[in-house]
C-alpha cells in the first residue's frame, strides 16, 4: 500500500513570514494545479493535510482541493511545531483548526499531521486532545532521529493501533530504511529531493507500506535564500544560529531543481491511495496495537 500525502501550507508562510508577495501565491496556485491535474490524470485521491489557517485566509485553495474528492486532513491551525506548545496551546491549536477546516468543506476531519512531526516521546499526551478533536487517524510520527522533532524510540515503521490513556488512534508513520547503519526516511520532503529515484523506488519495492508526503515547496525549482537570525527565530522559534540557518537552507534547497520531475516518474511508476480509503481496507486486528 503506498500512501500519498501533501501538506497545505505555503500561502499562509507567506502571508505571515515572508512578505505576502502576489507573485508567490501565483506560482504555489500553478504548482497545486499541476498536481492535482497529475493526480486526476493517475485516478488516485491523496490525502492533504491542510493548515488551518488556510481554511480561514485561502479557503479556495482548501475547497479546490476537496471538490477533486482527496481527503482533507488536519496539519494544526497555525504550524507551530507541537513541542514547543503547552497542553492548552495545542488543543487551542487543534480544535480551531479542525472546526475551520471542517466548516469550509462540510465535512468530517478525521485525519491529522503535526507540522514537522513534532510529536514525539515528551509530548505524546497530544494524542488524547487530537482523539478529543475527533482525529482517528494521525501521520505524525517519524520513527527515526531527527534534527527537529522524531520519535526514534517508536519502533514501528508500518500502521499501528496505538492505545494512550484510554484513547485509541490508528498511526500511519513515515517509512525508513536502513542505511549505513541508521534509519533515514526517503519518500517524502528534503529526503525525496536528496536521494535518487531508483533508491527510493528499491525501498518501495521492498516493502508493502510507503507514506509518501510533499509540501508544494518541495517542488519549486527555485533556491530559497538563507534566513536572517531574526526571520529564522521567529519562525522555528529556536536559537538562529548560523550552523542551525545554514543546516535549514541546505535541506530546503538541495534537489529543487529536479523534484517535480522525479515526483511525476514516480506517481506514474506506482499506484497511490489516501488515509481514509486505507483505512477502511485495512484489517486492523491484524496490525500492531501499542500502548504508549
Ligand atoms: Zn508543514
Amino acid at each position: 500500500m503506498n500512501i500519498l500525502t501533501f501538506d497545505i501550507e505555503e500561502w499562509f508562510i507567506e502571508k505571515e513570514f515572508d512578505g505576502n508577495r502576489g507573485e508567490k501565491y501565483a506560482e504555489f496556485d500553478a504548482y497545486l494545479n499541476k498536481i492535482l491535474l497529475l493526480l486526476d490524470e493517475q485516478s488516485i485521491k491523496a490525502t492533504f493535510f491542510c493548515v488551518g489557517k488556510m481554511a480561514t485566509d485561502f479557503p479556495e485553495v482548501v475547497k479546490k482541493i476537496a471538490a477533486k474528492g482527496h481527503e482533507i486532513g488536519c496539519h494544526s491551525n497555525v504550524h507551530t511545531w507541537l513541542n514547543k506548545m503547552s497542553s492548552t496551546g495545542v488543543h487551542e491549536d487543534t480544535h480551531k483548526a479542525v472546526d475551520s477546516l471542517e466548516q469550509l468543506i462540510g465535512k468530517k476531519v478525521l485525519s491529522y499531521r503535526a507540522p514537522a512531526f513534532s510529536i514525539g516521546e515528551n509530548n505524546k499526551w497530544t494524542f488524547e486532545i487530537l482523539a478529543e478533536c475527533g482525529i482517528e487517524r494521525d501521520a505524525s510520527i517519524f520513527p527515526a532521529t531527527r534534527d527537529f522533532g522524531g520519535f526514534s524510540s517508536f519502533g514501528h515503521k508500518e500502521p499501528v493501533m496505538i492505545s494512550y490513556n484510554g484513547i485509541y488512534i490508528k498511526e500511519f508513520p513515515i517509512c525508513t530504511a536502513h542505511v549505513l547503519g541508521k534509519e533515514i526516511a526517503y519518500s517524502g520532503g528534503g529526503y525525496f529531493r536528496f536521494f535518487p529515484l531508483w533508491f527510493v523506488k528499491k525501498e518501495m519495492r521492498r516493502s508493502s507500506y510507503s507514506m509518501c508526503y510533499f509540501h508544494i515547496g518541495d517542488l519549486l525549482p527555485e533556491t530559497n535564500s538563507i534566513m536572517s537570525r531574526k526571520e529564522y527565530e521567529d519562525y522555528f522559534k529556536e536559537n538562529g544560529s548560523l550552523i542551525n540557518r545554514y543546516k535549514r537552507y541546505f535541506k530546503s534547497n538541495f534537489g529543487k531543481k529536479n523534484a517535480w520531475k522525479k515526483l511525476e516518474k514516480l506517481i506514474h511508476t506506482y499506484d497511490f491511495t489516501n488515509l481514509e480509503i486505507v483505512d477502511k481496507s485495512l484489517d486492523w486486528t491484524n496490525c500492531p496495537q501499542i500502548i504508549l
